[in-house]
């Protein structure tokens, strides 16, 4: 019998039909226990922005160990990573440390929740913020899919979760003003805040449209809904994380991934008036939040040195090749006619097997053909010794070179002449 059931300890691995062991990786690369060599476009979904075995990390992490790995006391290193953060994230005024992206937009949503005195939250169909009961609910498309004007019901995510969490939670559809205003105006007293990653990866890896920003933006502010920007994907896109990129103000943001320096991490930062409801100096918190593990040193200084090494001019590095690389996807596709799209930004990108970039979650749905055509897509990419997500969102590491972008794009040529001609076949 198997040690893991279904033979994998996480769901998000893909096995077609069985998943690959890694034995180990290096810079942009890993190798698997085959001796296969790939380039890696997933770094652990999006986590290892400087690829694998950064150096500064090793050495640092290397250096703590002896010294301690958690103590029931706060250490000087949480200070530092929190003071990097707080001075890069303009909606950070406060930081609250936690393991994992999960954990932060849990408790992201019990703050609007304690500081509005709201049990609902607003979310957007198809977007993933982790598996907090409320944060999934409604991820399967409840209604019927080809019914474009209705609005998305939320349902309970798995079977057997309790009905009542759907009955507080709330879908609207990214970049659906309308659906939008009808719903935070409908819903004012009940609602504590909206939950949105500004380029959700899930739902297409789409950027937020400025109109659908604003309406977000006077809609929250006018019934005192908090937003929440789950940024625990995002945040990479810029020293200072995605929200201004899209001239979305917050009042809480959630991190994680990247500011672990691949040390499991989360955080929550928001307004002082809101993250005074995790303490206050006098009074007991409206919203006590531990864990045994939160802000553990490792973590701390890894994320610390992994976050000083992603500096204005690495951030711009990572831009330059998405550039390249998004820009290279998209005339092969022009010169070709071939039926994909591209989305993303900076160094996040999602190809899609469909004419039309996709503007929300319905348009990005696969179908059963379309999905065998995105695994056939991440089978030639590993014969070209490159590793591709393939149904959720790519993306590039600091220790990658113009000469890697230019392989993917090879890869991609490629596989259009043979998509081509099987079409043809
Ligand atoms: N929010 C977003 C936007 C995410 O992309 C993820 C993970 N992919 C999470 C939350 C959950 O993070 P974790 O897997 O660290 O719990």
């Amino acid at each position: 019998m198997p040690v893991f059931p279904g033979g994998v300890t996480r769901a998000t691995v893909e096995k077609d039909p069985i998943p690959f062991y890694v034995a180990y990786g290096e810079g942009a690369y890993l190798v698997d226990v085959d001796g296969n060599r790939l380039l890696d476009l997933n770094n652990n979904f999006t986590t290892l922005i400087h690829g694998h075995g950064f150096e500064p990390v090793c050495r640092a992490v290397s250096d703590l160990m002896r010294t301690g790995t958690c103590f029931a006391n706060p250490t000087q290193h949480e200070i530092g990573l929190a003071e990097l953060l707080v001075d890069r994230i303009p909606a950070m005024q406060q930081v609250r440390f936690v393991n994992s992206g999960t954990e932060a937009v849990m408790f992201a949503i019990k703050a609007a929740r304690a500081f509005t005195g709201r049990p609902g939250i607003v979310r957007i169909e198809g977007a993933y913020h982790g598996a907090y009961d409320w944060a999934e609910a409604g991820q399967a498309v409840a209604s019927n899919p080809d019914d474009r004007a209705a609005t998305p019901r939320a349902l309970p995510a798995y079977h057997g979760t309790p009905e009542s969490v759907a009955d507080d939670v709330h879908l609207i559809r990214f970049n659906d003003v309308e659906g939008l205003e009808r719903r935070l105006y409908a819903l004012r007293d009940r609602v504590a805040c909206v939950l949105i990653d500004p380029m959700p990866s899930r739902a297409g890896l789409v950027h937020p449209t400025t109109t659908f920003i604003e309406a977000l933006t006077s809609a929250a502010r006018k019934n005192g809904i908090l937003i929440i920007a789950d940024e625990v994907l995002n945040l990479r896109q810029s020293y200072s994380g995605a929200s201004p990129r899209y001239g979305l103000t917050p009042d809480l943001v959630t991190a994680g991934k990247i500011i672990g320096g691949g040390f499991p991490i989360g955080a929550i930062g928001g307004r002082e008036e809101i993250m005074r409801v995790f303490g206050t100096e006098d009074a007991r918190p409206l919203l006590p939040q531990g864990g045994t593990f939160s802000a553990n040193p490792v973590s701390m200084v890894a994320g610390r040195v992994a976050m000083e090494a992603m500096t204005r001019e690495n951030f711009d590095h990572l831009e330059a090749l998405g550039e390249r690389l998004r820009s290279g996807l998209l005339s092969s596709l022009n010169r070709t006619g071939a039926p994909f799209s591209v989305t993303g930004a900076a160094s996040l990108f999602r190809i899609h097997p469909k004419r039309h970039a996709p503007t929300e979650f319905r348009e990005a749905l696969l179908s059963d053909a379309e999905g065998r055509v995105m695994k056939g897509l991440a089978r030639h990419f590993l014969q070209h010794g490159i590793l591709l997500p393939h149904g959720a969102a790519a993306c590039l590491s600091t220790p990658m070179t113009n000469s890697d972008i230019d392989r993917v794009l090879t890869a991609f040529d490629d596989f259009l002449d043979v998509h081509a001609a099987n079409e043809r076949a």
